[in-house]
């Protein structure tokens, strides 16, 4: 299966209706051949389902490319060369507490897993930035939390990983200056790799 072929087979998915599972949209992702990063969140939000229709599009996603702007990556060029992705890709519905979005569950995890497997397997970008602990969990495990985990850089199955903390619950966490440090720290580095592979993708040379 091509990529093409994939996103074809995404967008028609209704596993988790079929399984009983609530959705609110659509499948929403942004997948582009050859990309290098690939940002991977938990999961679109409302303004995505009813709005946009495109992922990180709303108040968490501009918020996101605000911090992304200062590693030096334009939104409208990353959006039409990178790879926006989830754990899972169809919005989950409000939060039962009214706290913001539902968390997805292990089993609609488990049911989406495929694509975003597929989708590395066919991409093969060489810059993973998972945001928020559901999707940092899923590159970096879940055994130090997600605070230990900011502003390093890791690397697993030839891949560079960046996390960093998800926009839509990032405000508390700056309450703690350190965590503002953890975020500069993981921006700095992921503008030293957008230009490292700005200069060797054309030589063919490893970063
Ligand atoms: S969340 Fe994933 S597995 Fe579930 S219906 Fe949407 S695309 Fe399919």
């Amino acid at each position: 299966m091509n990529l093409a072929e994939l996103q074809a087979a995404l967008a028609a998915c209704r596993k988790c209706a079929e399984a009983g599972y609530f959705i609110g949209s659509r499948p929403i992702s942004a997948v582009n051949p050859g990309a290098t990063f690939m940002i991977v969140g938990q999961a679109p939000g409302r303004h995505e389902a009813e709005v946009t229709q495109r992922p990180f599009s709303g108040p968490a996603g501009r918020r996101l490319f605000r911090w992304l702007a200062q590693a030096g990556f334009d939104e409208a060029e990353f959006r039409a060369t990178q790879a926006m992705a989830a754990i899972t890709r169809c919005y989950p519905g409000p939060h039962p507490g009214g706290r913001g979005d539902r968390v997805p569950s292990r089993a609609e995890q488990a049911l989406c897993a495929t694509w975003l497997e597929a989708e590395l397997a066919l991409i093969r970008p060489r810059v993973l930035i998972p945001v928020g602990g559901l999707a940092i969990g899923r590159f970096l495990g879940n055994d130090r939390p997600m605070t230990a985990l900011i502003g390093e850089r890791f690397e697993r199955e030839g891949r560079i990983i960046v996390p960093l903390p998800h926009p839509s619950g990032a405000s508390q966490w700056f309450n703690m200056a350190e965590n503002a440090l953890r975020l500069e720290r993981a921006l700095a580095l992921l503008g030293q790799l957008r230009e490292q592979l700005a200069r060797t993708l054309s030589s063919g040379e490893e970063i």
